[in-house]
């Protein structure tokens, strides 16, 4: 009978489409690590494209919607599948304190087996000047951009120091007053869309 050969094709074909879409779920998400493209370079990755990060009460909670707005302009990259999200009870931590070299605004620290990464501490130089409004005094650096730099050393992007790529925001050096590289440039989207296509 016609109408039940459409219905028995309608069935086999909605089986189909369940098997499919259930199989196509970013379950094993393809991860890579250790690439290298024009103005970026990336190394290890982490094993989830989903991570979190803490902030730590050493950081002033005005500076909580610039953070989380670092983190949303990498989440946001429609060529990645990586996601950053604030959770309280995360190992990796955003804090601030005393380091080392006088010269450093803020240092990521990755913490990394050859090929995979286990976690990221980031902490901002309590002796420098941070602000979370634009325009940044000469004499500050604006919290949005610093962090969006640091974000960057999540996906393991590494600092560039080329002069070609100075205005990418994963160049290594920052002048207090500017805010431009918060938003990112094709090239670190490249590097993040590699790393976690
Ligand atoms: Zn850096």
């Amino acid at each position: 009978m016609i109408i039940r050969s459409i219905w028995k094709h309608m069935l086999v074909f909605l089986l189909l489409a369940l098997f499919f879409s259930w199989n196509t779920r970013p379950v094993n998400a393809v991860i890579n690590n250790n690439g290298s493209g024009f103005c970026w370079q990336s190394g290890a990755a982490w094993p989830s494209n989903s991570v979190s990060y803490k902030i730590d009460p050493t950081i002033p909670a005005s500076w909580t919607t610039n953070i989380n707005t670092s983190a949303t302009t990498w989440t946001n990259i429609g060529s990645s599948s990586f996601t950053l999200s604030n959770n309280s009870s995360s190992a990796n931590v955003i804090s601030k304190g005393s380091l080392a070299n006088p010269s450093h605004i803020a240092l990521a620290s990755i913490y990394a087996s050859p090929t995979t990464i286990n976690k990221v501490l980031v902490v901002f130089d309590q002796t420098d000047s941070f602000t979370t409004i634009l325009p940044a005094s000469p004499e500050s650096h604006w919290i949005t951009e610093i962090m969006t730099h640091e974000f960057g050393h999540w996906f393991n992007l590494r600092d560039n120091y080329s002069s070609m790529c100075r205005s990418v925001t994963m160049y290594g050096t920052f002048e207090s007053g500017e805010s431009y590289r918060a938003s990112l440039t094709s090239y670190d989207i490249n590097g993040a869309a590699w790393q976690y296509p």
